[in-house]
């Protein structure tokens, strides 16, 4: 008998799981013997490949030491040392870090942090403005703030209400870009001045949307946000629970935009997919609102495993190899650019889109577009029997490799791509 009840699969209909024996570098190998390419970092968490030798050091070193205490009340350097080195690389106001532990509770935290904000300064904002298309994450509040789907819609009557915005999704070549982004500014504008105390902030996935199809918004569109929210004064808060650590060609994706968030939510990325770990990163002006000895501006919220010493360790070990990868995951956008353009004629494949590490791209099919588009299922059997671990999202197809990935692989996984699809 199997005890394991698996993530994001319909039990009765899903394919056997593939038993993973080990993984080495960008390469995982299953039980059977196979190997097979990791193109998209096991769910977009393991940057520097399988198994690392010197994030494995880390934790082992810190286990010896301490592997746990209590947050409340005690620190230690692990967390010190990470919060230092994150904040360094973010933009100048993001500096006082909250630890939890996925991405999802980075997400809610960020949510908390906003609407209790607003509280401590004496206002009262309940509303958030939110993308189509969106991804958030899977507990209550930041399953609220993401597209309404199939994943969400047995839970509708429990979520919050939220403001819901078109996201100006662009690709290469698409000469509609500026068009689009202008009405949705317009649109936000026009929410902002009809109700000025009513939103606790903007929420988004800044340059791409993960799960909602890899869509891909420009820097310039960022910059307007900004804009906007600064205007209008309100808070702006970026998930870059995936965008984080080097994935859109910079250390984060504000970094790359040069916008300046008031509260940004990371985790995937983080230990290099080695431990769960996030972190959700206030400004100081978000933080000295609950910097009071009023019990009532205080920030009630905290996991058991909240700035977990292993975690921690494994995100300094994974950070140093990120800065060592800088021109890797700097470099990655000029290859996957060369590749895209050499599949443009493929009659199968069409909105070709690329932010820095990670590429991605349509398949025509008659089916609809969405998450449950068959030929997802069947490029993932086919890809795997080919010896790549790819998982399209519905019938977009994108890769999203650790870094450790060679130009030699790159050439082989793009020249599959066009044969399999
Ligand atoms: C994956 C993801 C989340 C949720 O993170 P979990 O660790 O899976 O809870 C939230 N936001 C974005 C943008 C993500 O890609």
């Amino acid at each position: 008998m199997n005890n394991v009840w698996h993530p994001f699969t319909i039990i009765k209909d899903a394919p056997e799981p593939l038993k993973v024996k080990s993984g080495k570098g960008a390469y995982l190998t299953l039980e059977d013997g196979r190997e097979v390419l990791d193109c998209i970092s096991s769910w977009w968490v393991n940057m520097h490949g399988h198994s690392h030798p010197d994030i494995a050091k880390a934790i082992y070193e810190q286990a010896k030491t301490l592997e746990h205490v209590i947050f409340a009340g005690f620190t230690h350097d692990p967390a010190e040392q990470l919060a230092e080195l994150i904040t360094q690389e973010l933009p100048k106001n993001l500096n006082k870090v909250f630890f939890s532990d996925n991405g999802s509770t980075a997400v809610e935290v960020g949510m908390k942090i906003a609407y209790q904000y607003w509280k401590n300064i004496g206002q009262e904002r309940k509303t958030f403005i939110c993308f189509e298309g969106a991804y958030h994450g899977d507990t209550l509040g930041a399953m609220s703030a993401g597209e309404r789907s199939i994943f969400t819609d047995v839970f509708k009557d429990w979520m919050f209400d939220m403001e819901v915005i078109p996201y100006p999704e662009t690709w290469i070549g698409d000469e509609n870009r500026a068009n689009k982004e202008d009405a949705v500014i317009e649109e936000l504008e026009s929410l902002l001045t009809k109700y000025p105390e009513k939103y606790a902030g903007i929420l988004m996935e800044p340059l791409v949307q993960g799960a909602g199809g890899m869509r891909m918004c420009s820097e310039e569109f960022l910059q307007k946000v900004h804009w906007s929210n600064r205007q209008f004064d309100t808070l702006l808060l970026f998930d870059e629970v995936m965008t984080g650590f080097g994935r859109t060609g910079d250390y984060f994706a504000c970094k790359r935009a040069q916008v300046q968030p008031d509260i940004i939510c990371l985790s995937k990325g983080i230990t290099g997919g080695f431990m769960p770990l996030s972190v959700t990163v206030s400004s100081d002006e978000i933080y000295e609102s609950f910097n009071s000895s009023d019990p009532i501006k205080t920030f009630w919220h905290g996991h058991s495993y909240t700035g977990n010493p292993l975690g921690c360790a494994a995100g300094i070990a994974s950070w140093k190899l990120l800065r060592e990868n800088a021109p890797v995951f700097k470099g990655m956008e000029a290859i996957h650019t060369k590749h895209l353009e050499k599949l443009a004629d493929h009659p199968r494949l069409e909105k070709f889109r690329v932010k820095g590490t990670i590429a991605a791209m349509d398949i025509i099919n008659e089916e609809e577009g969405g998450y449950l588009n068959s030929v997802a299922a069947r490029i993932k059997k086919e890809c795997v029997d080919h010896g790549l671990l790819l998982r399209p999202l519905g019938n977009v197809l994108y890769l999203m490799p650790p870094y450790c990935v060679t130009e030699a692989e790159l050439d082989m996984i793009y020249g599959k791509i066009g044969e399999l699809v």
